[in-house]
């Protein structure tokens, strides 16, 4: 009998990355950064009814020190632009940005001097979340996108999603 057949089924191998991975993962502290519509969808994405919980990510920070996923939510406007990124400096490492809804992600249908045509503009953004508004599904899918970035990164397989 090899060693394999001996602990069969009662012990699981890893890294200490990949545990930590884990954790992070399913311990996300998300601060809504909502300007404007989208960030009414946020307030649903948070409700009991979706229930964020699943993924662990209920606990919803209004300090950037205490959060590690920003979540963009409406128009940014160039006198904001100072706001976000030093929010989002703020923000401890390590950290991840979604960047949700039209107006977030490419300035929307406000293509003029005063709005910023895309949040990567000022901060790197790594999941960006569709829609006008995006529907809370469509939020928490953006979340689980996170999530599979978090587990790639500690595999040594960064890929933006
Ligand atoms: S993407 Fe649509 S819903 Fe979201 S802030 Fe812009 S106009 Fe409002």
């Amino acid at each position: 009998m090899g060693t394999k057949d001996i602990f069969a089924g009662s012990v699981i191998t890893t890294k200490v990355k990949e545990v930590v991975a884990w954790g992070r993962k399913n311990s996300l502290w998300p601060m809504p950064y909502a300007t404007a519509c989208c960030g009414i969808e946020f307030m649903g994405t948070v409700s009991s009814y979706f229930d964020i919980s699943r993924f662990g990510a209920e606990l919803v920070r209004f300090s950037p020190r205490q959060a590690d996923l920003l979540i963009v939510l409406g128009t940014i406007n160039y006198k904001q632009a100072p706001i976000l990124k030093r929010i989002y400096d703020q923000m401890c490492e390590p950290k991840w940005v979604i960047s949700a809804g039209a107006c977030a992600s490419s300035g929307g249908f406000y293509n003029n001097y005063s709005v910023v045509q895309g949040i990567d503009e000022i901060i790197p953004v790594d999941v960006y979340v569709p829609g006008c508004p995006p529907r809370p599904e469509a939020i928490l899918n953006g979340i689980l996108k996170i999530q599979e970035k978090i587990v790639k990164e500690a595999k040594g397989k960064p890929d933006a999603a």
